[in-house]
């Protein structure tokens, strides 16, 4: 078909419309300059939001899906670019996770129980402004996720982003209220500051208007939001090991290990971060990981360089968070081949490579005697983070006693950690875990309060 000057226009004007968007002034779709001010127009947005029946929020979901589905590049690019973290391709993929499989107003179910006195309903209801505080790890995929539940359950919401992740949190939110104006709901269903700072997520967390806060992030923020005197919801730090056996299938697991840790250049909070095998196939593994799966055996040397470069004075370098093998072997002045995906070596469970969260794609393998030891060093560098932990085994035995010793709010077995995500596995998708205060995977209902509606000596109609 011959383009004519019609569509080069229209696809110009789209253009520029994105461009304007991702350079919104301060007031416009939801981006202000005061946290007060902001906070205000979500009271306001969400009492429009309150009167709005289900199916009206569920316009506007969906108008957020097709808008995330339609900027997922945009968006994965934009988080690469401000952070330097991650890769577009894997943020692609999670962006169109966050569309799909993130639960709408369907996750609010009514419990009821009727008979001679009458019913009685257990209902779903907003808390109102919910506040939220998001990681520059999964920036706008954290903010459009967390938008649609807590809408679902009729809040708006408040953000106070990482501010090194900003740029990319303001046309999230920017997408967010343009979806909501398309749908022929309200502006402001999600807010946030120019220039977020401690300070103004302070102001948010202590505002008589924000009764609920959803922290995803570090041990920092999940701790000074369960300090705060309001009800806090903690999705915290993760060190996921994943355990293999000896009845795995051991070129699988390496395998389905090596996609995972890999996923986003490690990034996600619920990737592998170590390996904890039994001894009797610890030597197969490793040939599986190096033969097979792309992945760099570093030298004792080189692993001590690694610790010096990514842990520079004992700290978590950030310029080494999120950053693919084979810019961390430059660093260190090796030379990968391009296919390298990921550095493995051996060592023991206190290594600073394997008991610290990196980010990063280095895997450290430690040997277990047996299965009862790689349980028991598997609990040890998960840290009580009680957050993810990931197995390969066909022992249902041993499955269930790792599951009960490790107690974290996911366990994928036999599979990428990113199947607890939905991507190859069954289940909705979310990027905030509950890990800290139990609420595990996040969906709508979670950010919504229990009311009991009792009809009495009527409506029973058996
Ligand atoms: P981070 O802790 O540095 O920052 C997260 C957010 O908290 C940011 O918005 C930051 O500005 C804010 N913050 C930090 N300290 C604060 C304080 N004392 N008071 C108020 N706000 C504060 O984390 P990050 O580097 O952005 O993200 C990576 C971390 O988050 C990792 O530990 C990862 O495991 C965790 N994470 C957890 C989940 C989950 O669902 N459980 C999801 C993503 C990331």
């Amino acid at each position: 078909m011959p383009i004519s000057e019609s569509m080069v226009q229209d696809i110009v004007q789209e253009v520029m419309a994105k461009m304007q968007i991702a350079e919104a002034p301060a007031g416009k779709h939801g981006i202000f300059k005061d946290m007060n001010e902001a906070i205000e127009a979500a009271k306001a947005s969400q009492k429009i939001v309150r009167k709005m029946s289900l199916d009206q929020r569920e316009k506007i979901i969906t108008c957020i899906r097709r808008k995330t589905k339609e900027n997922a590049e945009i968006l994965a690019r934009m988080g690469v670019d401000e952070t330097g973290m991650g890769n577009v391709g894997d943020k692609i993929l999670k962006h169109h996770l966050v569309a799909d499989k993130t639960p709408g107003t369907e996750d609010l179910s009514t419990t009821a129980w009727s008979g001679d006195r009458g019913l009685t309903l257990i209902e779903m209801g907003p808390f109102g402004v919910i506040g939220a505080i998001t990681p520059c790890t999964n920036p706008s995929e954290t903010i459009l996720c967390n938008t649609i539940g807590m809408l679902a359950g009729g809040n708006t919401v408040v953000f106070n982003p990482h501010p090194a992740a900003i740029k990319t949190s303001i046309y999230a939110i920017n997408l967010l209220n343009e979806a909501s104006l398309e749908a022929g709901g309200p502006d402001n269903i999600a807010v946030t500051v120019e220039k977020p700072t401690l300070e103004t997520s302070n102001i948010m967390m202590k505002h008589k208007d924000i009764p609920l806060i959803a922290a995803t992030g570090g041990p920092g923020v999940v701790t000074a939001v369960l300090s705060s005197g309001k009800r806090g919801i903690g999705a915290g730090a993760g060190n996921p090991p994943a355990v293999v056996d000896e009845t795995a299938d051991i070129r699988k697991a390496a395998q389905d290990i090596v996609n995972g840790c890999t996923f986003d250049n490690n990034l996600p909070c619920i990737a592998e971060k170590e390996i904890v095998a039994v001894a009797s196939i610890t030597d197969e593994l490793m040939h599986y990981l190096v033969s097979e799966n792309d992945c760099y055996l570093a030298s004792k040397e080189e692993q001590d360089k690694l610790v010096e470069t990514v842990l520079a004075g004992g700290k978590l370098n950030r310029k080494c968070v999120g950053r693919d093998a084979k810019t961390l072997l430059s660093m260190i002045g090796v030379n990968a081949p391009a296919n390298i995906r990921c550095i493995v070596f051996e060592g023991p469970k206190e290594h600073p490579l394997i008991a610290t969260e990196l980010m990063m794609p280095i895997l450290g393998v430690v040997r277990a005697k047996d299965f009862d030891d790689a349980v028991e060093q598997a609990v040890w560098l998960e840290h009580g983070n009680r957050h993810s932990a990931h197995i390969h085994s066909k022992n249902i035995d041993n499955i269930t006693k790792y599951a009960k010793a490790i107690d974290t709010a996911i366990l994928v077995k036999n599979a990428p950690s990113y199947a607890a995500l939905g991507f190859g596995g069954e289940g909705y998708c979310t990027f905030t875990i509950a890990s800290r205060t139990g609420e595990g995977l996040t969906s709508a209902s979670t950010f919504t309060k229990r009311r009991r509606c009792v009809m009495a000596d009527s409506l029973c109609i058996r």
